[in-house]
């Protein structure tokens, strides 16, 4: 995420909107995992074979554009990795969170096909199920939800612009029942701090199949595989790679494509002769894509998509394949370059290497904000490069004049909107040129595949890198990561 330097104001009340059911849909059928191929980088299609037993969504079901609702029935089949017996599923229904004003109401809860309670929590954003029997490590169970998700209207400078419908683009962000994280055994359940990102989530597989109106064009997470349609309407079958999270949106801006490494990289966005801000995107978005192949590993996949939206709170954000910007930020073209770098950087920090985004948030942040810099340095030489990171110190000695360092890492709650904002983006960046000088550059380089190869598909913690550095180093960078990022990063010499 590229968050806005001051807090956007939320509205305090949310509205409950309309819905239209859909007509029952027709029994789960679960997909054969090679039709994921078509969503992977040809060089990635060993990996989904690799990783059988992710969480696998399978859904079909149709939008509203009128009334803005999302109406599915879900089939999620899972394997249990939690490493305990569990008797309850529980669900995050972001679209519930005051922040994202909409809503997501469940209609029906099936185990293996046979129908199940389930219960909110006060705030509505968990859903748990009830098992029927509890269930033990390494068993298998489908979990079917029919809901139906409605976004506001209107809102993008009060609340989340990536759940909103501005008049041009539907944007549905995580507007699914996603299964919690459970760390340790325990599901992890707390409603996120909305300062920052919110999904936590493992690497999973989603195969989606939805009506829409044909005024408008499906830009997702993944890779439309089968399109039909009718006068009126267009049925597109969706595919994803193995990604943490799905996100969609309907829109009627035009797109401009290139392609790069075996990628489609595709940007919507309003554009004219005068303003040639979808090109300037795209432009930066391939830069990027082409530069981050060659320094952090292949993007494992055949798309990346870029669409402008109406939004106060970020600059830009990011999903798996799918990147959110400000559409004042793309018009105008100031940090245009920046943010697009910072969010393609997102899809291997976030999206192919997972962290916690809550009590880690550092980990991707601080790397997203330095790729801007090793962008600068391969684009526009060691000028360009300092430029950018006086910039970021130029934010650190403002923050350190107001007596507010601090450690970078640090849980989501402990930070104020404006420490975040500077500890786990500017002083987390300036960590990694403190680091890159410490051990040079190749050293640098080496360790920066090393640690996407290592942790591909995986969660890394805000100890990951050190580790990393220090086996590509052969001599400890405890102390510097002790300094910088937090004082327990200083092991003990044994
Ligand atoms: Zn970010």
């Amino acid at each position: 995420m590229h968050t806005l330097r001051t807090a956007a104001r939320w509205l305090a009340v949310c509205g409950a909107l309309g819905v239209v059911l859909a007509s029952a849909a027709p029994p789960a059928q679960v997909h054969a995992w090679s039709v994921h191929h078509a969503a992977m980088h040809p060089t990635a299609h060993r990996d989904i074979a690799a990783h059988a037993d992710v969480p696998r969504y399978t859904s079909r079901g149709s939008v509203d554009v009128a009334t803005r609702t999302v109406t599915m029935e879900q089939h999620l089949e899972w394997v249990n990795s939690t490493g305990v017996t569990v008797t309850l599923l529980p669900f995050r229904l972001f679209a519930n969170l005051p922040d994202f004003a909409g809503q997501t109401t469940i209609v029906r809860a099936r185990i293996d096909g046979v129908p199940v309670g389930y219960r909110y929590n006060p705030t509505r954003s968990i859903v748990e199920v009830m098992l029927p029997y509890p269930l033990s490590q390494a068993s298998r169970v489908m979990v079917s939800l029919d809901y139906h998700t409605t976004i506001p209207a209107g809102l993008g400078q009060t609340k989340y612009g990536a759940f909103n419908d501005d008049g041009t683009t539907l944007s549905f962000a995580s507007a699914y029942p996603l299964l919690a994280m459970s760390i340790g055994g325990v599901w992890q359940t707390a409603d996120p701090d909305t300062k920052g990102d919110l999904v936590n989530s493992p690497i999973g597989l989603y195969d989606v199949t939805v009506t829409i109106p044909s005024t408008h064009q499906l830009v997702s997470t993944g890779s439309v595989i089968a399109v039909q349609q009718t006068p009126t309407t267009q049925t597109v079958r969706v595919v994803s790679g193995l990604q943490r999270d799905f996100t969609f949106v309907l829109t009627t801006l035009p797109a401009t494509s290139a392609t790069v490494d075996g990628t489609r990289v595709t940007v919507y966005a309003p554009t004219s002769e005068e303003n040639q801000a979808a090109t300037q995107t795209l432009t930066a978005a391939t830069q990027a894509l082409r530069l981050f192949n060659a320094r952090f590993g292949q993007y494992p996949y055949r798309e990346l998509d870029v669409v402008a939206v109406d939004a106060a709170s970020f600059y830009g954000v990011e999903y798996p394949g799918l990147i959110l910007m400000q559409d004042r930020t793309v018009a105008s073209g100031k940090r245009l370059e920046s943010t697009v770098v910072h969010e393609v950087a997102h899809q291997w920090f976030y999206n192919l290497v997972g962290n916690d985004v809550q009590s880690d948030a550092w980990v991707d942040e601080s790397l997203a904000t330095y790729a801007q810099v090793i962008y600068r340095r391969a684009y526009g030489g060691e000028d360009a490069a300092q430029s950018e990171l006086a910039e970021l110190q130029r934010q650190y000695d403002r923050l350190i004049e107001r007596e507010l360092d601090a450690p970078v890492q640090q849980h989501m709650r402990t930070y104020t909107l404006y420490t975040f904002n500077v500890l786990a983006y500017a002083k987390g960046a300036l960590f990694y040129e403190a680091l890159r000088n410490d051990i040079g550059p190749d050293a640098f380089d080496r360790m920066l595949l090393e640690y996407v190869s290592s942790y591909r598909y995986a969660h890394a913690d805000s100890t990951s890198m050190r580790d990393v550095a220090t086996t590509i180093c052969a001599f400890t960078v405890d102390a510097l990561f002790a300094t910088w990022i937090h004082p327990s990063l200083q092991r003990r010499l044994p």
